[in-house]
């Protein structure tokens, strides 16, 4: 059983419950942030081990989450993986370079989303990786 906090950051209760299930089957302890606010405020109480980061919400979004979040030098390496559905071209980099460390598009590939938790769980730290 692996107890690392994974939070997951999602406005829409149906991707929220989607998330949450397949997260705590897989054995993983799991916040929910339904808004950036709430979000930040969990970061700092929870120091959760991952982010899961939906990038489209209404008032604080998740490319203004994460540039707060990387204003803290001790959340520097928090490994936070933007989930969105916009797929354009270009969409990707500006996840990245708002702070997220990796990204998947909705609708969710179950097995890639853990497959990518796996990866930064067990890695231990950020960057982006070339090797997924
Ligand atoms: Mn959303």
């Amino acid at each position: 059983m692996d107890e690392k906090t994974i939070l997951i950051v999602e406005d829409n209760p149906d991707n929220m419950y989607v998330l949450d299930h397949l997260l705590t089957h897989r054995g993983y302890r799991v916040q929910q942030a339904i808004s950036g606010e709430e979000a930040l405020s969990q970061v700092r109480e929870y120091r959760p081990a991952l982010v899961l980061m939906d990038m489209q919400m209404p008032g604080m979004d998740g490319y203004a989450v994460v540039r707060e979040i990387r204003r803290h030098p001790e959340f520097a390496l928090l490994p936070v993986i933007a989930v969105t559905a916009s797929n354009m071209p270009g969409d990707r980099e500006q996840t990245l370079i708002a702070g997220c460390t990796d990204y998947v598009a909705k609708p969710i590939n179950p097995r890639e989303l853990l497959r990518l938790v796996e990866h930064y769980l067990e890695g231990g730290g950020s960057g982006n990786d070339s090797d997924r």
